[in-house]
């Protein structure tokens, strides 16, 4: 029988979760899920029903064999769902939970051997046969295979934010926070333009109806829009994703892709973006670190607007809100947030360089996902960089790790047994952090799992724990799963 510990308590960990459950009694799991322990992580936890999927219905679910699932779950709540429709992502959070709520009360028919701990994991360390993992109670587990789930990690303040606006109040790292706040601003700023802070102006113009609102970034840039209906896909698809992966480097994948576009005027460019979906990884896997910085640099912010797209509705709220008055957006560099309430924010135009300050009561950092695990103080994940079994990846989008996500050491060692899925991998896999690629890996894993391609002592590398597996003890608690 092989232990299993999963890590991570949000969609990763539970997509996992549900697939081990169904490889049978060979498999003892546990699922360490922090508070709640449902799931719907940060994404689909939010309550606010004008958060939408940016995946059509049809596109989204928890197991990639099980593609209809989600929108047989929806169209029972919402009559006239069509696959087609961007639904509020708290339904998808429902879904998993009653996906999970199926698959632990079938695994107990089984007698199968599974926990699920609703509090988090603090610190793991090698152990005769695997990992003792220490609990936030201070127990500990043990398990032979270890996959960490930790998703995007806590906001770290903007280098420009200075202690006084951090101690003010006046500052927020935590968008999602926006309905327990009881003052109502009058001017909220947010810093960033991507999903998180469309996301923070649809709350914030809800809850504050007479709040002026900004947004400021570098470039400016809100999401492109989904269209309304699906595209036909492009027809030299195979043709160019062929030609992609045999480039060497990103200023000709971009030529490749002008040309594409501008040969076939009448096939919309998203059908090619979205057409390049499947070979994402490979040719990430293919550019060197110095063509990986380049892209980041200079690419990054038109790539994540035009690959993350948002639901034509919320488009249209916002422009709405434009349109209104209410809200307006800049293209410029935030150079300082100082001042203990309102704050005053210094910007410099992208267009004029001219600098400027804007006063907010209310400013919120919406910058997206942080997965800067080196300068995370996030205690698990410090632990593993100090003791070495995990290292920074060197783009500071994750940890370093193979494809398969074995995760590489201080000394650059695979780590036989100890895996992570989902956000902590975008430095060796850039495109793993939506549900489509997460389900597919968690699928992946529990099937290489289930198998037991565990480490044999051929695979295993110099920091390899003593070989052996210890006797385990497995326990079938009550899941807390409602
Ligand atoms: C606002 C937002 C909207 C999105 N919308 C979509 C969408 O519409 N479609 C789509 O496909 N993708 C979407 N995504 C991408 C999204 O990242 C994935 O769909 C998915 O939710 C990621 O899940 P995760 O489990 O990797 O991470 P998370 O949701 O971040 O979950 C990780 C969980 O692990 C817990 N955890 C962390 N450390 C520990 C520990 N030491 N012990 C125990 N637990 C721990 C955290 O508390 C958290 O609950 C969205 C992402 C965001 C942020």
């Amino acid at each position: 029988m092989t232990k299993i510990a999963i890590i991570g308590g949000g969609a990763a960990g539970a997509a996992l979760f549900g697939s081990l459950l169904r490889h049978g009694r060979m498999l003892d799991v546990e699922w360490i899920a922090g508070a709640g322990a449902n799931g719907r992580g940060v994404a689909y936890a939010t309550p606010d029903p004008r958060h939408l999927l940016n995946v059509r219905a049809a596109g989204m679910g928890l197991y990639p064999d099980a593609d209809e699932d989600f929108l047989t779950f929806a169209a029972k709540r919402l009559p006239n769902t069509a696959g087609t429709d961007f639904l509020p992502r708290h339904l998808f959070g429902d879904f998993i939970e009653s996906q999970l709520q199926e698959r632990v009360a079938s695994a107990r028919r089984r007698g199968q051997n599974f926990l699920v701990h609703a509090q988090e994991a603090t610190r793991i360390a090698p152990h005769v046969g695997g990992y003792r993992i220490v609990l936030a109670d201070g127990t500990a587990r043990e398990a032979e295979v270890v996959v960490l789930a930790l998703g995007s990690l806590a906001a770290r303040p903007l280098r420009t934010v200075s202690s006084d606006a951090l101690a003010s109040g006046a500052y927020e790292l935590d968008p999602w926070s926006l309905p327990q706040r009881v003052q109502v601003p009058r001017r909220l700023l947010v810093i960033g333009t991507g999903l998180t802070a469309v996301d923070t102006l649809l709350s914030a113009a809800r809850l504050w109806p007479q709040a002026e609102l900004v947004a400021v970034s570098r470039h400016g840039l809100l999401p492109f829009v989904h269209l309304p209906s699906p595209l036909e896909p492009y027809a030299l698809q195979q043709d160019l994703n062929a030609a992609l992966l045999a480039c060497t480097g990103a200023a000709p994948m971009l030529g490749l892709l002008r040309n594409a576009m501008r040969a076939s005027p009448q096939v919309a460019w998203r059908s090619i973006i979205d057409g390049m979906r499947p070979i994402n990884a490979r040719l990430w896997d293919g550019l060197t670190l110095a063509r990986r910085k380049q892209f980041l640099r200079h690419l990054r912010w038109l790539w994540e607007a035009a690959r993350h797209r948002t639901a034509p509705q919320t488009a249209q709220t916002i422009q709405q809100l434009l349109d209104e008055g209410r809200l307006q957006v800049h293209a410029a560099r935030v150079l300082a947030v100082a001042g203990h309430g309102p704050l005053d924010v210094a910007v410099r135009a992208r267009a004029s360089q001219i600098q400027s300050t804007l006063q907010a009561d209310l400013v919120v950092q919406a910058t997206g996902l942080d997965t800067a695990a080196a300068y995370s103080a996030h205690p698990l994940l410090s632990h593993l960089l100090r003791d070495g079994l995990a290292v920074a990846d060197p783009l500071q989008l994750g940890v370093a790790a193979q494809p398969d996500g074995r995760l590489l050491d201080a000394h650059g060692n695979v780590q036989p047994n100890l895996y992570a899925i989902g956000s902590l991998l975008r430095g060796n896999l850039w495109e793993c952090t939506a549900m489509p690629e997460i389900r597919a890996a968690a699928h992946a894993l529990a099937q290489s799992l289930a198998a037991g391609r565990t480490a044999s002592a051929d695979q295993a590398t110099a920091c390899a724990p003593a070989a052996g597996v210890a006797a385990v003890q497995t326990h079938s608690l009550p899941c807390p799963c409602p």
